[in-house]
C-alpha cells in the first residue's frame, strides 16, 4: 500500500470544487431556474438546454455493472486525454515533480506533462519492447504510463513486469489500456482492489467506435479517483456524449462482432504486408494496428500519401527507425492499401 494523500499536491488535497445548486439538490422534477439555461429550449432540434449531469452518474453506474468496478473507483473525461492531463495535475507540482514515461510509447503523456512542467523521465522499453523493470525501479516519480498494449509498437507488456512495478515503483503506476479489447490477454481492472497504486485508463475511441465524442475513463482508489473530481471543469462530458456511450454499452455484442471483423483484417493485412519485398519486420501486435520496419519508410509513406492513403511514419522516434504504424482498415481499404505498396515495391 502506498501513501497516496502523501503522493499528493497538497492544494489539490484541500481544494474545495465548485458545486453547483443542482449538486445540492437530489429531489426529482423540480422547476430548474437555478442555473441561467434558456428554460424554452435548444434551438436546433433536441433538448440540450441543460448542462449535463457534472457526475456522470449514469454512465458510471453502466460501466460499473460492464467493468464489474465500483462505481466510486471510476473517472470520465473528456477523451482519456483528460485523464492523463489530470492525473499530472493532481500528483506533479509544477517545476518540482515528475513522470516516468517507456518509449517509444504514446506521445501524450510527454506533452501533458511538458504542459504542467513536470519532469519527464525516459527509460526505453528493452530491445523486445517490454518494461526495463530494473531501470525503473531505479528511479523516482510521482506517475509511471505503462502503455499495454503499447502505441506504437502493438505489442501487450509482460504482466509479470507490470506486476514488479506495481510492487516496488515509489509512485502510481497509469497502465493505459486503450487496446485492450484486442487482446485475450487479461487487463488489469481485476487487480484495483489489490494495489491502491494502480490507475487503468481505458476508451471509447477505439474499439467502440466513438473517437468522435471524446470519452475516456480512469478506474482506481477512490482517493485518486475522488481527486480527478475534484479538479476537472464539473461539465466535462457533454451531454450528447453521455447519452450515446450509454446507447454504445447496450450493444456490447456490435463492439465484440467488430472486434472480430477488425482482428481478422489484421491477419489479412500482416500477410498482405509480408508478401512485399521491401517489408522487413512486422511486430507482433495485440492491438488494432501494425508497426513494420521497411526498407525506405519515409519513401512508403510519401507514395501512400500521393495516393491519398495516410498512414503513421514512426521513422524518426527512437526505437522505431524506418517503422510505420498501419492501422487495420476494412477489407476495402486494406485490398486498396496492400495494391498501392505492391505497385511501389515494383518501381523498386
Ligand atoms: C488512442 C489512444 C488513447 C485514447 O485517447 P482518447 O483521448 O480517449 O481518445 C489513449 N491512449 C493511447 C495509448 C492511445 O493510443
Amino acid at each position: 500500500m502506498i501513501d497516496i494523500n502523501g503522493l499528493m499536491r497538497e492544494n489539490i488535497r484541500n481544494l474545495e470544487p465548485y458545486s453547483s445548486a443542482r449538486d445540492e439538490y437530489s429531489g426529482k422534477a423540480g422547476i430548474f431556474l437555478d442555473a441561467n439555461e434558456n428554460s424554452f429550449g435548444s434551438v436546433p432540434n433536441g433538448e440540450y438546454n441543460r448542462y449535463p449531469d457534472p457526475g456522470q452518474k449514469k454512465v458510471k453506474n453502466r460501466i460499473s455493472e460492464i467493468k464489474g468496478v465500483d462505481a466510486g473507483r471510476v473517472f470520465i473525461g473528456n477523451g482519456s486525454d483528460e485523464a492523463i492531463d489530470l492525473l499530472i495535475r493532481v500528483f506533479c507540482r509544477p517545476g518540482h515533480d515528475s513522470i516516468l514515461i517507456m518509449p517509444p510509447t504514446y506521445g501524450m503523456y510527454k506533452v501533458a506533462a511538458r504542459v504542467n512542467d513536470a519532469g519527464v523521465i525516459e527509460v526505453p522499453l528493452t530491445a523486445d519492447f517490454d518494461i526495463d523493470t530494473g531501470a525503473v525501479l531505479d528511479k523516482h516519480a510521482k506517475l509511471a504510463f505503462v502503455c499495454s498494449p503499447n502505441n506504437p509498437t502493438g505489442n501487450a507488456m509482460s504482466s509479470d513486469r507490470i506486476s514488479a512495478l506495481l510492487r516496488g515503483f515509489n509512485g502510481l503506476v497509469v497502465v493505459d489500456e486503450a487496446y485492450i479489447d484486442f487482446t485475450e490477454k487479461p487487463g488489469w481492472l481485476s487487480r484495483l482492489d489489490k494495489y491502491n497504486n494502480l490507475v487503468v485508463l481505458q476508451t471509447f475511441s477505439k474499439a467502440w467506435g466513438l473517437a468522435g465524442i471524446r470519452v475516456g475513463m480512469a478506474f482506481g482508489d477512490p482517493v485518486v479517483i475522488a481527486a480527478m473530481n475534484r479538479i476537472k471543469y464539473p461539465y466535462n462530458v457533454n451531454a450528447i456524449s453521455q447519452s450515446m456511450v450509454l446507447k454504445a454499452m447496450d450493444k456490447v455484442d456490435v463492439k465484440n462482432l467488430v472486434v472480430k471483423q477488425i482482428l481478422a483484417q489484421k491477419r489479412v493485412l500482416r500477410t498482405g504486408l509480408e508478401a512485399l519485398p521491401f517489408v522487413e519486420k512486422i511486430f507482433p501486435s495485440d492491438a488494432n494496428f501494425l508497426l513494420a520496419r521497411v526498407r525506405d519508410a519515409t519513401g512508403v509513406y510519401r507514395y501512400l500519401m500521393d495516393n491519398g492513403i495516410i498512414v503513421r511514419n514512426r521513422s524518426n522516434i527512437a526505437g522505431c527507425k524506418e517503422c510505420l504504424r498501419f492501422t487495420v482498415g476494412t477489407p476495402a481499404q486494406n485490398k486498396a492499401m496492400l495494391e498501392t505498396l505492391k505497385r511501389f515495391g515494383d518501381r523498386l
